[in-house]
């Protein structure tokens, strides 16, 4: 019987559907690195708020994973921004459930500053210890979204005293580090940074002109890529504005924009409005969600992915392009500075420069000679450091260390005074 681990991920699960206002990295991050400890014998049970009333108390991930469905608020879909009130319901429907089950987890794992303060209760219920990833830091979000930052005042001592509390944090690349030093005074030997990573079995580079056919999109025309969440932190606003400064003489040029629900509608109107004021809606395709078997033929399909967020903790887009085969412009932020590699993968651009991101998409778009070589390099790159499955041997032995670590103090406190074979 493998270990025992639980994951807590209050408003982000596997089973949702991607690239509404509250469903993306999160979600996936969740399901790939619980699929790839899986694989290294873990027993895993996922614990996310149940926002449906049809849904089973628990669904079978896969022979090693069971999502749990925990009874906290309202059984709907509700902004993450209100959930801070049920977790108190959270916790106790979660101890419930692991009394009626007599389970017993070696640790811990919590994402999102809302499940580390679950974790923190569990912890002094049970004394299972715990790491957390935080995804975003309340701290970094007021920086960039101020007064609309709708997440309650109490996110930044929460996620200061999870800092104190977690037996390990989890960064996700250097920015999230710093961050996490400077803002909320980690001790530096307590964060690991283990970044995110992508399926190579549905990112993987395909012929770009397969990928054109199979979605109908023209052969002849450049075609820019833009996918993710449709909220304003991500700046899709400024791709467009960046796309009406370009010259079009000689280059025909399509923006695809992937992504966006009924949840978003606001922010896809405020898109659509901006194209049409700068005369460039011709050229802007809203395409929607889109089934993810779908998403790596719009990659492959591009010449270039573009994602130019304020700020962005991670980003596993400009992976999944990557892996595709597909450059990156990205903001020179976060972990999009790390993982995108300036003149080798994709080209970097400051945030909210549409005239610094237009002269990048017009010099790469002239040069397809360094564009095959940045795609050869990107593939190159996503292989060598960014899979899931790499991401699973840094967190086992992120785990190993606590759980091993934990048994010693058990194993004092039991009068042995040694470690445990583990
Ligand atoms: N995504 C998707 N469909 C969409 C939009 C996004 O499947 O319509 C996925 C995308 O492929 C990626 C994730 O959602 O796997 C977004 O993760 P990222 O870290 O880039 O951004 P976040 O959503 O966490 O801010």
């Amino acid at each position: 019987m493998g270990r025992r681990i639980a994951f807590i991920s209050e408003h982000a699960s596997p089973l949702a559907a991607l690239g509404g206002t509250d469903a993306g990295g999160q979600n996936v991050y969740v399901g790939e690195v619980a699929r790839q400890l899986a694989h290294k014998g873990y027993q895993i049970d996922i614990f996310t708020r149940r926002d449906e009333k049809k849904l089973p108390k628990v669904v079978i991930f896969s022979d090693m994973i069971r999502i749990v469905h925990v009874d906290a608020g309202p059984a709907e879909d509700i902004p993450k921004e209100t959930l801070l009130q049920y977790m108190p319901a959270f916790t106790s429907d979660m101890l419930q459930f692991i009394q009626e089950e007599q389970l017993s987890y070696e640790l811990v794992h919590a994402n999102f500053f809302m499940s580390a303060l679950v974790a923190m209760d569990i912890k002094a219920a049970l004394d299972i210890p715990f790491v957390v990833t935080f995804h975003a830091l309340g701290h970094i979000r007021r920086i960039h979204q101020g007064n609309n930052d709708a997440f309650p005042e109490e996110r930044i001592a929460i996620e200061e005293r999870a800092v104190r509390e977690a037996s390990l944090i989890i960064a996700e690349c250097p920015q999230d580090r710093d961050d996490l030093i400077n803002y909320y005074h980690a001790p530096v030997d307590k964060i690991t940074i283990i970044p995110c990573g992508v399926n190579t079995e549905e990112f993987y580079p395909l012929n770009k002109s397969v990928a054109r056919s199979l979605l109908k999109l023209s052969q002849d025309e450049r075609i820019l890529l833009q996918l993710g969440r449709m909220v304003p932190r991500k700046g899709v606003d400024n791709v467009i504005v960046a796309l009406s400064k370009l010259k079009f003489r000689d280059l025909r040029m399509k923006l695809l924009i992937v992504g966006g629900d009924a949840d978003t509608v606001n922010e896809l109107h405020r898109l659509r409005s901006l194209a049409e004021e700068l005369n460039v809606s011709e050229r802007v395709v809203f395409v929607g969600q889109k089934e993810r078997e779908e998403l790596k033929y719009y990659y492959a399909a591009a010449d270039l992915f573009i994602t130019t967020p304020w700020y962005e903790p991670f980003g596993i887009t400009p992976l999944e392009a990557m892996a595709c085969g597909t450059p990156v412009i990205g903001s020179n932020v976060g972990g999009i500075k790390f993982s995108v590699l300036e003149g080798k993968t994709g080209a970097l651009v400051p945030p909210k420069d549409a005239d610094a991101l237009a002269a990048k998409i017009n010099s790469l778009l002239r040069s397809p000679v360094r564009l095959r070589e940045m795609s050869a390099n990107a593939v190159r790159r996503i292989n060598k450091l960014f899979t899931w499955e790499l991401v699973a041997q840094d967190m086992q032995a992120v785990y190993e260390k606590i759980i091993g670590r934990s048994r010693v103090v058990y194993a004092k406190n039991s009068g042995k005074g040694e470690r445990l074979s583990l």
